[in-house]
This record gives structure tokens, C-alpha cells and sequence, in this order.
């Protein structure tokens, strides 16, 4: 049995806890590898030599700390195949759909060779008699990374790649689900030129994460996963003085205007609702058609494109979209369906009755679902499902759709499709979510804007990539300057201001 350790001083090590966890292949359900779960002291020891390291990377000017995210933007794109692979294997999700979970964290890692330019600083010239005023970003020394299962390269990347590039070292405790990617792209960033230490991958569970948020050495946390481990990690993580971002769950709404082109909201909504079955925090999960007449429609366009939907391995290339990645997961969804039927929702499509791939029987699958007549109560509408399942809600007016997207306690992303450039303006405007698609389903912003949700989707400040990741990762020191030719005689005891 393959065994997985941790990523350390520049080489994998092996685990020392004792504590290992299974990692599956979501197709056949077997245990294919076991992943070291580390000890606290373990954590502590990465984090020390992290510290250790940190410093002379932080003097490394930011041009050479810029080469070596060019050096890995390079090898991400030479082993994109060979990564992608690796990552459906533990994931399940389809090979296309891997790859562009490494170029949605690689097209960061583009963003991030700007750093010289992001780095700079602000200057005032003159700001009083003979005094100078000017800002600049320093790095904040070890920070750690905590991700999910959901894209084992695209949100390492998102962290580490901002997080290194202004001169911080990073502790990544990826997912225990699919730990492979995370360890490889630790080597590529050798290959990269990276000082040994500067990126260290701990892999475990809540042990590792507990230490990792009551390690003084550690500046920053930045989270991704569920809601409630990002609030857990926020609460602790700030009671201990750090700097914490906490991205969380989602339920994405969809609403479908009477002028809306119904072929294309429904071709939108299965890639959106379908795609990597469901497990995706982008991934719409509720479409609110708006009016009688236009659910009608919309589900009579839907139904035969759900039906028709394909479920296979990942190697498959008829696939649609693969396993999710535990029998925990495949249970928790098929207790919501459950719930769904006995709460009187409307199935569809019934995705309980899919007979396995041949010769896949043992997989974690769950065939699409798709539900009509979903009402806010319900827990299939409340709870994230995170699996192949549509719930559709049908409001009867554009105000009563905007409403149960703005009064769900989630707010991740959003989506509107209308003709009605007066619709769409008004429900970017009003709509208390953080990523907003206007006929687009997936409203993922580009590496240089910035990702994240409102509301229950995330616990503290700043989003992910973009400018923001380079002000999460750095803080601000501001030196004001007056130079020994314009000092009086004598002190000055009444506080300095500009009238
Ligand atoms: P998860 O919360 O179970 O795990 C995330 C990380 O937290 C993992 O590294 C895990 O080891 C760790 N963890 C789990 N339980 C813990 C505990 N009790 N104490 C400390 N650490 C713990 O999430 P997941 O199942 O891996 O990922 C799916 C979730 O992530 C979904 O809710 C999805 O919406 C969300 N997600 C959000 C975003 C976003 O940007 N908002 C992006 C991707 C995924």
C-alpha cells in the first residue's frame, strides 16, 4: 500500500504520529494509499523550520521570489496531464474537469509573477516641511493554508502561490481526502528553485489544523471548506491574535427570467448543477424560474438533459462527471434526497435508480437528481448538498426570486438569465452575494479580480487572489521621515497636523 507523508525541508518524510487515514479511488472504492495524519509536535517541528527559512526568502527581492513562480507556472503547464491525473484518481472528478483545476490555480500563479509591481509600496514626497511619508508591504512571516477535498491543486495554489510570492513560508494542510497533488506541486516548487523549507505540506486532520491555529509562530491562516470548520478556524484562529480568512459553504441560485433563452439556462444549469457531481462551492444548486409558465418550460428542457446525463470514471471521456469522493458523501446526499421526497418535493428525476459502470460497482456513485417545487423550508433547499442534485424553486415574481437568494443564509455566487439589460443591472446591484453571473452560471472571477462570497460563505475580510491575497499576505508599515536639516531647535509638544 502506497503510503503518503508530508512534504518537508525539500523532500517527502514520512509520517511519525503512528495516526494514518485511508484515501480511496472514488470509482471502484477501494483504498488505494494511506496519508500520515500528523502529531501536534509535528506540526510544530514544520512550523519552527518554516520560520527558520523564512527569513532569507523575505530578502530575496521580489524579481527572483517573481522567477520562481515563473519556473512553476512552467512545470504546472509541462505535468498539467500527469497532475490532472493524479487528482481525478483521489477525486473522482473527470479528467477535463481535473485540468482545469490545475489551470485555475496555475493562472494564479501567473498573476502572482507581478508581484514586484504588487509589492510596491506608496511614497509621499513632501509631505510636510523637509518629512516624507511612505508605505510598504512586508511579509508576515510563516503563514498556513488549510484546503479542501474540492480542487486539491486550484486552492493550494490560490494559497501559496500569493502567500510565497511576497516572501512569506507557507504550512499547507491540505485535504486528507486527496493529499497527492499538494505533495507534488511541494516538489515542483523545488524544481522551481524554492529554498527548502519556505513551503512545507503537513498532512492530517483537526489534530494538525488545532496546532497549526495555536502556533504563535504562525501569522495568518487562510481556510477553504465547509461553513462551519471556517467558522471554527476563524473563532480560534482570531482568539490566538492571527490574521484569518474562513471561505465557507454555499447554495447558489440561479434565477430564470420569462425573456430568458430557456435552451441555454437549461444547457447552464447542468453543466453548473452536474459538473464534478455537484461538489463544486461555484456550483449552482437552486434555479428559481420565474413564473408558472416559464418553470413549466424550463423543467420540460431540463429533465430530458438530465436524464441523458452520463456518469463514469474518470478516464471515461463520455462522462459527464465521475463519483464524489466518500461513501460518507454519498450517504449524506442521499439522506437529503430522502428528505426532499417525505418534505413533498417533486422528483423529477430520480437518480436513486443509476446502475454502477460496469465493472465499477464498488464506486461512490449518485446518479442526477432533480427536484421541482422545492419550497424554503425544506432542508434540501436550506442545506448544501454538495453532490449531483437541482432543487428548483418557483417564484412568481422577479422580486420573490431576488428574496430567496438574498435571504439565504449563504451567499457564495449567483446567477441571472434575462434578455433585460434593466433586470440584470438591478440584480447585481441588490443582490447580497459576492460573485454574480449575468447569463453566465459560474461566475468564477479571473485570477486578477478576486473570489469570494458574502454572507455565511465567509468569515473574515479580504478575498482570495487577486490584489486582495497580496494584502492578506503582507502588512503595512508607514515610516514617516524628516531628515536632520529640517528638525528646529528644540521639541515640539502639541501633536503634529496639516491645516
Ligand atoms: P471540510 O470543511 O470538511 O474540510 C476542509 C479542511 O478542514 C480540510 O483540510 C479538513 O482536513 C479540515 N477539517 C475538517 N474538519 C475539521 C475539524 N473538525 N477541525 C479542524 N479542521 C477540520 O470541507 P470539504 O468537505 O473538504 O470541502 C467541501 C466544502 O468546502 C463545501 O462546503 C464547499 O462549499 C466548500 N468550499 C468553499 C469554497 C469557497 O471558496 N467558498 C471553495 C471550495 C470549497
Amino acid at each position: 500500500m502506497r503510503e503518503i507523508g508530508h512534504w518537508l525541508d525539500g523532500a517527502e518524510a514520512a509520517g511519525g504520529s503512528g495516526r494514518m487515514a485511508d484515501v480511496f479511488d472514488p470509482s471502484t472504492g477501494e483504498v488505494q494509499a494511506r496519508v500520515a495524519l500528523a502529531s501536534g509536535a509535528e506540526v510544530d517541528a514544520a512550523v519552527a523550520r518554516a520560520a527558520e527559512a523564512q527569513p532569507a526568502w523575505a530578502a530575496t527581492n521580489p524579481q527572483r521570489r517573481a522567477r520562481v513562480m515563473m519556473a512553476l507556472v512552467n512545470l504546472l503547464n509541462r505535468d498539467k496531464d500527469k497532475l490532472a491525473e493524479a487528482l481525478s484518481r483521489e477525486h473522482g472528478k473527470t479528467h477535463e474537469d481535473a485540468k482545469g483545476d490545475v489551470q485555475r490555480g496555475l493562472e494564479v500563479v501567473e498573476f502572482c509573477i507581478g508581484a514586484p509591481h504588487l509589492l510596491k509600496g506608496e511614497y509621499t514626497d513632501g509631505a510636510g516641511p523637509g518629512i516624507d511619508m511612505y508605505s510598504m508591504r512586508q511579509p508576515l512571516g510563516v503563514v498556513a493554508g488549510i484546503t479542501p477535498f474540492n480542487f486539491p491543486a486550484m486552492i493550494p495554489l490560490w494559497k501559496l502561490a500569493p502567500a510565497l510570492a511576497c516572501g512569506n513560508a507557507m504550512i499547507l494542510k491540505p485535504s486528507e481526502r486527496d493529499p497527492t497533488v499538494p505533495m507534488m506541486i511541494g516538489a515542483l516548487l523545488k524544481e522551481a528553485g524554492l529554498p527548502d523549507g519556505v513551503f512545507q505540506v503537513v498532512n492530517g486532520d483537526k489534530e494538525a489544523v488545532d496546532a497549526l491555529l495555536d502556533n504563535d509562530a504562525v501569522q495568518a491562516v487562510g481556510f477553504v471548506g465547509s461553513t462551519p470548520i471556517a467558522q471554527y478556524i476563524y473563532a480560534r484562529g482570531c482568539a490566538n491574535g492571527k490574521r484569518v480568512q474562513g471561505f465557507g459553504g454555499a447554495k447558489n441560485h440561479m434565477i430564470v427570467m420569462p425573456d430568458a433563452d430557456l435552451d441555454q439556462a437549461a444547457d447552464a444549469l447542468v453543466g453548473a448543477g452536474y459538473g464534478a457531481a455537484g461538489e463544486r462551492c461555484m456550483a449552482i444548486s437552486v434555479a428559481v424560474p420565474v413564473g408558472e409558465e416559464t418553470a413549466d418550460r424550463l423543467i420540460e428542457k431540463l429533465k430530458p438533459r438530465v436524464e441523458k446525463l452520463n456518469v463514469g470514471p474518470w478516464h471515461d471521456r463520455d462522462a459527464d462527471y465521475g463519483p464524489v469522493v466518500t461513501a460518507a458523501a454519498r450517504e449524506n446526499i442521499e439522506r437529503l434526497v430522502a428528505s426532499g421526497v417525505e418534505a413533498g418535493a417533486e422528483l423529477v428525476v430520480d437518480g436513486r435508480d443509476m446502475t454502477a459502470p460496469q465493472g465499477y460497482e464498488g464506486g461512490f456513485w449518485v446518479g442526477p437528481h432533480l427536484f421541482d417545487r422545492v419550497t424554503p423550508e425544506m432542508e434540501i433547499y436550506r442545506k448544501e448538498i454538495f453532490g449531483p442534485v437541482l432543487a428548483t424553486v418557483r417564484a412568481g415574481t422577479y422580486e420573490e426570486a431576488l428574496s430567496l437568494a438574498m435571504d439565504h443564509e449563504y451567499g457564495n455566487g449567483t446567477a441571472i438569465f434575462t434578455r433585460d439589460g434593466d433586470a440584470a443591472r438591478d440584480f447585481a446591484a441588490r443582490v447580497n452575494v459576492g460573485m454574480v453571473g449575468i447569463n453566465v452560471p459560474i461566475p468564477v472571477p479571473l485570477a486578477y479580480h478576486t473570489f469570494g462570497g458574502w454572507k455565511k460563505s465567509v468569515f473574515g475580510d479580504l478575498n482570495q487572489h487577486g490584489p486582495d491575497a497580496f494584502r492578506f499576505y503582507t502588512r503595512t508599515k508607514t515610516v514617516t521621515a524628516r531628515w536632520p536639516s529640517g528638525i528646529k531647535e528644540g521639541g515640539e509638544f502639541s501633536i503634529p497636523v496639516m491645516e
